[in-house]
């Protein structure tokens, strides 16, 4: 059985692991019932299907992880951030963005998705933007964009309760993770900067069992110091020249041992040549050819 928690009109269903491939659900109640990223665990999610009535179902961006049970919910209005959702209408789209396509790993994964997670493609998706309400009759939900992690990563403030839902900028001691094509660090510190200005008591991250409450402020350093912190490891490492790849078998984001047969691979790469490119814009390092290597203090 997994764990929930009630907090006002928010009830938290945690994820079977508070990592992938499952994450946190939410089910806000106003006299209209909105659905949240329905990844928790099958077997609750198929008793909420049954006993709830749902009338939204929404989708913090289009990670695996978080849209793996919506298949459960086909013939619910869908909503999800507007920089998201072509990877919903999409398969091709979402391995474009994710950094799969025209890879040796586009195949498997691509069938992992329609296979294991049960990817289907949606016709209707209706698009949020920043700030977007939604009146759930009694509850009012302000979507808040907060891109970087994906384009369209979406939470919401309930600001009569100052509930303050953080998706995927989860702040665990592990992210932040940047590991799509289409991801972005400086947005990722952008959206950092934009959520401690926001005034909440309760924070609900998508994976953890943790519901921060008070000041997240410090856990918002931390998270900021492990992108720094990974820098400072590359630049160490390019005090010999080498080139992306060499870097990238390191596994000096990660953490865990990658093989080249599995995607993780790729996504440790696409992480650090993010941090590469912003090196050789800070002119920390130089770049000839293939190779990087530090530049003399
Ligand atoms: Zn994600």
């Amino acid at each position: 059985m997994i764990q929930t928690q009630q907090i006002g009109p928010v009830k938290i269903f945690f994820g079977k692991l508070p990592y992938y491939p499952y994450c946190n659900t939410l089910l806000v109640k106003g006299r209209q019932t909105l659905l949240v990223d329905p990844a928790c665990e099958e077997k609750a999610l198929r008793r909420l299907r049954a006993e709830e009535k749902i009338d939204f179902l929404f989708n913090t961006h289009y990670h695996p992880d978080h849209i793996r049970y919506n298949p459960l919910f086909d013939g619910i209005d869908f909503f999800t951030h507007r920089d998201d959702a072509p990877c919903f209408r999409s398969l091709d789209s979402m391995a474009e963005w994710v950094g799969v396509k025209g890879t040796p790993y586009e195949q498997t994964w691509k069938a992992t998705l329609t296979k294991a997670f049960g990817f289907r493609e949606k016709k209707e998706v209706k698009e949020v933007n920043d700030g977007t309400t939604l009146d759930l009759g009694g509850v009012t939900l302000q979507f808040l964009h907060f891109p970087g992690h994906t384009p369209g990563l979406t939470g919401f403030l309930i600001p009569e309760f100052e509930i303050l839902f953080l998706a995927d900028m989860e702040l665990s001691p592990a992210g932040p993770w940047y590991h799509n094509k289409k991801a972005s660090i400086q947005s990722i510190v952008d959206s950092v900067e934009k959520i401690r200005k926001i005034r909440a008591a309760i924070s609900i991250p998508s994976h953890g069992q943790e519901v921060f409450r008070g000041d997240i402020g410090p856990r918002l350093d931390r998270y900021l110091e492990n992108i720094y912190s990974r820098e400072r490891k590359i630049l160490e490492a390019l005090s010999t020249p080498k080139t992306l790849d060499e870097l990238a078998s390191l596994s000096l984001i990660s953490g865990f041992r990658l093989s080249r047969e599995q995607v993780w691979f790729l996504f440790e790469r696409n992480m650090i040549e993010k941090h590469l490119e912003r090196l050789l814009d800070g002119e920390k390092i130089s770049r000839k050819g293939d190779i990087f290597q530090r530049r003399a203090d």
